[in-house]
């Protein structure tokens, strides 16, 4: 199981979702390109786990295909895992605008930024703020 608040504090798998969420990968092209975009190597200890737990949860898809004499695995998601990443990229988006906006507050589902107080509602022992009942209600069925 992988929650979406999990990938969403993390950046280098946040930036893995996103990268997959662009197009399919392989593992070596994702590599490279978290080195391009965060500016230092990642680990594949960190990536592959990553994968293969996205894969377990059915958010990706693996495909073998021979180059020469390498076997290379290309990454897909799957459309429960274009969903998973819409979730952890509202996620980010409300964790970004909270820093930005420190005096406004951001609804806990879709993220958009509130002027009025919002809809507020106790999720386990926390109280979230949400943008109306319906972000409410969708959050809480969306599980973690
Ligand atoms: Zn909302």
């Amino acid at each position: 199981m992988i929650a979406d608040c999990e990938v969403a504090t993390d950046l280098v798998r946040c930036t893995v979702m996103m990268l997959l969420y662009n197009g399919p990968h392989h593992g070596y092209s994702i590599m490279a390109e978290l080195q391009k975009r965060l500016g230092r190597a990642v680990s594949p200890a960190i990536i592959y786990p990553f994968l293969a737990s996205l894969s377990d949860a059915g958010y990706v898809t693996s495909r073998q295909e021979r180059e020469g004499r390498r076997l290379k695995i290309l990454y897909t998601l799957t459309p429960e895992g274009r969903r998973f990443s819409e979730r952890v990229f509202r996620r980010l988006s409300s964790i970004v605008s909270t820093a930005i906006y420190p005096n406004s507050s951001v609804c806990a589902h879709c993220g958009c930024r509130l002027v009025e107080p919002g809809h507020v509602e106790k999720v386990g022992r926390r109280e979230m703020i949400f943008c109306c009942v319906h972000c409410a209600t969708a959050y809480k069925q969306g599980g973690q």
